[in-house]
């Protein structure tokens, strides 16, 4: 497939373009535009024109657009899925299930959630009337990851759009094909030239350019912590906003009173769905000592029994990871494990499955024998990598959690409810699930605290910071 740029309402390439590799097999399946400077300012012209028109627009249609866009994803939800799964290497039953569903929700969600966005008023006693205007910013820059590429692309997209504010949005060069998809629906959904441009490339290069640029009111960014350190060092000297998504490095809390089954099952999920490659995915399992072997077992028995095979087969639960680069990266941190002293209990190891031979395939890898200090349990390994602590008490429990850099998200299985309250309280992270994993309300706040991040996606956070509050007094 030739993925094109999309910019002022039409289809561009550019001089040099990029293979697209699919990491299920490791073959060049198609092209993509490698842009740079001179296309993100096309893209910031276009979308400046917009603005003033698109931000006067009533609220109702610029939901309307959004509802049109989000029956576009739901009509073409198959083709979305199988090039997600081929694009990205995830179980085509995941990208059917999760990813292009979801895809639809965020803009349905956000096509509902500014109609019921109003603005504050504060009244002081028959001196004065304030109220707040929420304004849109101007042109923001949405740049988003490879790991769920539609899902997260239009998770940032979707607020911006609805409060008002054009977009220049880039996808991640590893997955572009469904962004590329979303764009070709967007005239008919009846998004005016320039409301919503899509531009390809590479992060250093485009992805540079788009939050440099002087004109960009906003960034809105998820991905790699580093990434997201490098954009705040442009970022905030201008005083502009962002929000930051980054990395996690996820504890699963498991207590000797835990549901052992629904700990086990979900743990496994936890730790392996989409290649483990889910910011959200737990990957220093905490196991309270006197259950420590029965759970370790349970878990190694089952993550060994995981067969990986071609994304695209519907029967598939393990896929590829997104690409070699990444595959290198996985193993070489399992290496990186074995000189830490830490014991490789199942996987460890590339996987060739039948057909699918050349792709970039990694065993589910449970891991135990490491302290929390060394790197495997501080550093993200983004991958099917898990490692297993004990401990004994909520103290120790607590402590392990919060002894990284980063601050995401926590899952912590146990019956004792006043437990439940405390332990989750007491976690350093944006998110804590208890006795459950993944369970998303979209009303609900969410993102990371310490190096996971900078300000919260969501409900009507996300209108927040796509809008600048403006107070209006007046004297009466
Ligand atoms: P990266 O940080 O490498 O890339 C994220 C996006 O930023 C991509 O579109 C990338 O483009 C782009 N980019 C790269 N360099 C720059 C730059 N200098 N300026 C502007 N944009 C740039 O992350 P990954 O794509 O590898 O994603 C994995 C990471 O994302 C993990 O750390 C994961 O934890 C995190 N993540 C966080 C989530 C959260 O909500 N907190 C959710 C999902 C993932 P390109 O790929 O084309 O180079």
């Amino acid at each position: 497939m030739q993925v094109l740029n999309f910019v002022d309402g039409a289809f561009q390439n550019t001089p040099q373009v990029l293979e697209n590799v699919t990491p299920s097999t490791g073959e060049v399946f198609g092209t993509i535009p490698r842009s740079g400077a001179a296309e993100v300012d096309k893209a910031m012209a276009a979308a400046k024109r917009a603005f003033p028109a698109w931000s006067k627009t009533p609220v109702a249609e610029r939901a309307a657009c959004l509802e049109r866009l989000a029956d576009a994803v739901r009509d073409h939800a198959d083709v979305l899925a199988k090039e997600e799964a081929r694009d990205n290497g995830k179980p085509l039953s995941l990208a059917a299930h999760v990813d292009i569903p979801r895809a639809e929700k965020n803009l349905r969600f956000y096509a509902s959630g500014v109609q019921h966005y109003a603005s504050e008023s504060h009244a002081m006693e028959g001196e004065a009337i304030n109220y707040t205007l929420r304004k849109p910013l101007g042109v923001v820059a949405c740049i988003s990851p490879w790991n769920l590429p539609l899902y997260l692309f239009t998770w940032k997209v979707a607020p911006a759009l609805a409060a008002g504010n054009c977009v220049v949005a880039k996808p991640s060069e590893l997955t572009p094909v469904t962004a590329y998809l979303l764009s070709t629906w967007v005239k008919e959904a009846g998004f005016p030239d320039g409301v919503f441009n899509v531009l390809h490339g590479l992060g250093p290069e485009v992805g540079e350019a788009m939050v440099t640029h002087p004109d960009i009111a906003a960034v809105s960014f998820t991905g790699g912590t580093t990434t997201g350190a490098r954009i705040a060092g442009h970022v905030a000297p201008k005083f502009k906003k962002m929000s930051l998504e980054l990395g996690g490095k996820n504890p699963a809390i498991i207590f000797e009173d835990a549901d052992f089954e629904d700990a086990l099952r979900t743990t496994l999920r936890s730790s392996f769905a989409n290649q483990g490659q889910i910011c959200l995915c737990g990957s220093r399992i905490l196991i309270q000592r006197p259950i420590y072997d029965k759970f370790k077992e349970a878990l190694v028995a089952k993550a060994s029994k995981m067969v990986a095979g071609d994304p695209l087969d519907p029967s598939t639960k393990l896929g590829a990871v997104v690409s070699e680069a990444h595959m290198e990266k996985i193993l070489s941190y399992i290496g990186l494990a074995k000189e830490e002293g830490g014991q490789v209990l199942c996987g460890g190891h590339r996987l060739h499955p039948e057909g699918v031979e050349g792709g970039f395939y990694v065993a589910p890898t449970v891991i135990e024998g490491l302290g929390p200090a060394c790197r495997t349990n501080q550093e993200e390994i983004f991958g099917p990598v898990v490692t297993l602590q004990p401990f004994d008490t909520e103290e120790e429990a607590l402590a392990l959690a919060n002894d990284t850099a980063y601050g995401l998200a926590a899952t912590l299985w146990t019956t004792d409810l006043k437990r439940a309250h405390r332990v989750a309280a007491g976690i350093e992270s944006g998110i804590v699930w208890v006795n459950t994993w993944l369970l998303r309300d979209l009303r609900t706040p969410f993102g990371g605290v310490k190096a996971s991040g900078l300000g919260r996606e969501g409900g009507f956070d996300a209108l927040e910071f796509f809008t600048e509050p403006q107070n209006i007094c007046i004297k009466l």
